[in-house]
């Protein structure tokens, strides 16, 4: 049986077989293959807990974590998807200090643990027409936010990419688009608050014919009502003006602020979209009422996002990870 419990979770991964079982299961529905050359002439050696491609190519070895959000990782899987289930399921967001202690990694480890988790729960929009929300009869609200940011904790290359798009000023933007008849959210950070960043978002994120609620930002006072019905809310006027409102999207920002300022301390701006994808990836997997979803099923959607997609602890500080053990298979 698989889990439907952070303590059936811990038990269940504890075992490699179940690890196998439940990760198989999901990469490879129809049987595992070669993630390089995608044949599926494969031996399992069971004692080292890799596959052998038949097919003659460079390393022919593979296991669970190649090419997934846990390459090269020396944490064992039976950790990686406990935190996992935590980061997905808790909704203010777990630290790398709760992940430190509960699966005995060092703190540093656990802060590059999350990074890479994160990363898994990125959900990919994708750009096409077929990933926009909004349309007909959709009323969706859009709003932005501001996160202050400490550009001296930051890493001088990546202070120096933050003030190249705009962040001189010491506060990150964050721009959310809530479809509230899809209940889906979609937020980003973005370089400024000018009218051609803005609008861009919206004209990428959402179908023309939808119902666009904005506060009355001067970025949107012209240019909206090309494509879509557009109404803007006085955000300084105490009351609501009946369903043209932004707090779908204000809501959202009181989650993901909640997260940023009691769970996690001091976040660079940097890494601030990750923090923002995690939230976005937990909003958009909450149950409803029309979808009641639970922890196995959070879990399971993060898990299917997981392969094809790395991020290096270089890329995260410009340093080389300092390591004393070898990569796992498991
Ligand atoms: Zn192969």
């Amino acid at each position: 049986m698989e889990p439907t419990s952070l303590q059936e979770a811990i038990i269940y991964f504890a075992n490699p077989d179940n690890c196998r079982a439940y990760l198989v299961a999901r990469r490879w529905p129809d049987g595992v293959i070669c993630p390089r050359c995608h044949s599926k002439n494969v031996l399992f050696l069971e004692k080292y807990s890799r596959w052998h491609c038949r097919e003659k190519h460079d390393a022919p070895q593979f296991t669970l974590k190649t090419q997934t959000i846990f390459e090269d990782s020396p944490i064992g899987l039976d950790k990686w998807l406990c935190a996992m289930w935590m980061i997905c399921n808790d909704k203010n967001g777990i630290s790398s200090w709760e992940i430190h202690r509960a699966l005995k990694v060092t703190q540093k480890s656990a802060w590059f643990m999350m990074h890479r988790l994160r990363l898994g729960m990125k959900e990919d929009f994708g750009r096409g027409p077929m990933n926009k929300i909004g349309g007909e009869g959709h009323e969706v609200e859009v709003d932005e936010t501001f996160v202050g940011g400490r550009k001296k904790n930051m890493h001088k290359d990546r202070a120096i990419r933050y003030e190249a798009k705009g962040g001189a000023s010491g506060k990150a933007v964050v721009q959310g688009i809530i479809d509230r008849n899809l209940r889906q959210v979609r937020a980003k950070v973005v370089p400024n608050v000018k009218r051609e960043t803005l609008q861009k978002e919206i004209l990428t994120q959402v179908k023309y014919g939808s119902k666009v609620y904005t506060d009355s930002a001067v970025a949107y006072e012209q240019g909206m009502q090309w494509r879509f019905v557009h109404e803007m809310v006085d955000k300084t006027e105490s009351y609501v003006k009946g369903r043209v409102h932004v707090n779908g999207v204000e809501n959202f920002w009181s989650l993901l602020k909640r997260g940023l300022n009691g769970t996690y301390v001091a976040v660079e701006p940097y890494h601030l979209e990750r923090y923002v994808d995690e939230q976005v990836f937990r909003y958009n997997n909450r149950a409803t009422e029309d979808n009641p979803l639970n922890d196995a099923d959070r879990f399971d959607a993060a898990i299917r996002q997981i392969v094809g997609k790395r991020i290096t602890y270089k890329e995260l500080t410009g340093k080389d990870e300092e390591r004393q053990t070898p990569a796992q298979p498991f």
